[in-house]
């Protein structure tokens, strides 16, 4: 039993994403997209698995610096929604809406929350007092509701989107600065420790979140080459706690606006970009950190020795289950060829094969799913064997994926060849004046949309505008997206 039989599935991650995808979210227990009304999916046990796992490892990091967790009510009035005048016009053709018939006839329109600025802030204002109230951190892992009118896709665009959204108050508008850093590196951890690479990008004008001075995205790349933007840390000032009347007194007596930040981590996108940063034509390869099964134990049945191997296979379980997340996959109605394929397309991170060679000699052989390379080690060294190979395992998908990122920015000095460049499932990079007549030209003549520039590296335009020629002002990114 070779691990190199021939995959017979025709599934192929960059010819053909979509297929791909959709087959995989089935087959792998992902999700079930067939659930009848549009934009809503069934998460099946391990996309629901991983999801709770990345809440985890986010909430974890969100509490240790100090984010409160609470839950907030799922509706707002439509008064409430309305308060801040950028915010609504953003929103307002996306929110799901309820009737509500009161008593005596009267009806009057709840708004479910596409995001929940609008039923925070009321209560913000209600706990703010002085300066000792602040800074205020609080988040909640919930569900958003918008209505997509572009067409949907599971995990992607959905209607239902399972998220964490932070919300923050600060006395000075350094504090909130500061914020924006801490928050920055909160989901840079979580990604990193996912293996998921990504643009930090600050977001043009015109494209940052409706109420806020400015957005910072992280845009984690993906194999056709659409941008899947996985998180943003609003900065929005003092644009709410205007409309929402949130004061403290100050330390001097006086009384003043409250500066705001607004963060989201979208779970379903990042398990949406680990599928499909990490995953190849096997199917799914999962970072250890969130894999159901991370090591799956294949004993190899023959003839006259079942019952060593059997007794082999149980003993190395018994061992490895109280430190791993570890399946002896027994099951007599299949080959050991057909395990090996199922959790390969399962991803699970390693796979043990025990055999009668393997008890003979007092030995273990271990395959790792992200290179499918094989190797041996003495039983006694197994569990330091398995440790360092999931340690290996997370630094190679890391790397990989951050190799893949850099491959697919192409730079570009005319819009032809970055219309070209978009086409050939590439992120373009170029230098842009900044006038909102030259960010039209682009997005008509490239098919792709400036998603903004670094904002963790400073970079300077060495060239003149893409679009006019003209001198620009800074290098941007452009790309199609989800
Ligand atoms: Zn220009």
């Amino acid at each position: 039993m070779s691990s190199g039989q021939q995959s017979v599935t025709a599934l192929k991650k960059f010819t053909n994403f979509t297929n791909w995808f959709d087959e995989l979210l089935l087959n792998a227990k992902i999700a079930d997209n067939r659930y009848p009304v549009k934009g809503f999916i069934v998460y099946l046990e391990n996309g629901a698995y991983i999801i709770e796992k990345i809440k985890r490892l986010l909430e974890e990091k969100l509490e240790k610096t100090g984010h409160k967790l609470m839950y907030f009510p799922l509706v707002a009035t439509e008064e409430l929604f309305s308060k801040e005048a950028e915010h609504i016009k953003g929103f307002s053709r996306e929110v799901f809406k309820i009737e509500q018939r009161e008593e005596k006839g009267a009806e009057r329109i709840l708004i479910v929350r596409p995001t929940s600025e609008t039923i925070i802030y009321p209560m913000f204002k209600l706990w703010i007092r002085s300066h000792a109230d602040l800074p205020l951190k609080i988040h909640q892992s919930v569900n958003v509701y918008r209505y997509e009118t572009k067409a949907t896709r599971p995990l992607y665009r959905v209607r239902e989107i399972p998220w964490n959204e932070a919300h923050t108050a600060h006395e000075s508008p350094s504090d909130a600065e500061r914020q924006v850093k801490e928050a920055i590196e909160i989901y840079r951890e979580v990604l990193e420790e996912l293996g998921i690479s990504f643009l930090l990008l600050k977001r043009p004008d015109f494209d940052k979140f409706a109420g806020a001075v400015y957005s910072i995205a992280f845009d984690a790349w993906n194999p056709d080459g659409r941008i899947n933007q996985v998180g943003t840390v609003h900065n929005l000032g003092k644009n709410f706690s205007k409309a929402y009347d949130i004061t403290f007194e100050k330390k001097d007596g006086s009384r003043g606006l409250v500066y705001q930040l607004c963060y989201g981590f979208g779970y379903s996108r990042v398990l949406a970009a680990i599928i499909a940063q990490h995953g190849d034509d096997r199917g799914l390869v999962l970072p250890p950190i969130v894999a159901p099964t991370q090591i799956v134990l294949i004993p190899i049945l023959f003839k006259g020795q079942e019952k060593e191997v059997l007794e082999y296979s149980r003993e190395i379980y018994a061992e490895l289950k109280d430190i791993w997340r570890t399946t002896l996959d027994d099951r007599e109605d299949i080959t050991p060829g057909e395990k090996f394929y199922y959790w390969e397309m399962m991803g699970a991170p390693i796979r043990v094969e025990i055999g009668p060679r393997e008890v003979l000699e007092g030995i273990v052989t271990l395959t790792r799913r992200d290179t499918l390379e094989r190797l041996q080690c003495n039983r006694s060294e197994i569990v330091k064997e398995i440790s360092q190979l999931m340690e290996k395992i997370s630094q190679n998908l890391r790397e990989k994926s951050k190799r893949m990122l850099y491959q697919m920015i192409l730079d570009c000095r005319e819009l032809e060849e970055a219309a070209k460049a978009v086409d050939n499932k590439n992120i373009v990079r170029a230098a842009w004046c900044g006038s909102m007549d030259c960010a039209q030209k682009i997005k008509e003549h490239v098919g792709g949309e400036i998603r903004g520039e670094r904002y963790d590296v400073g970079e300077h335009p060495d060239r003149p505008c893409i679009a006019c020629g003209q001198q620009a002002k800074t290098i941007i990114y452009i790309a199609r997206a989800y």
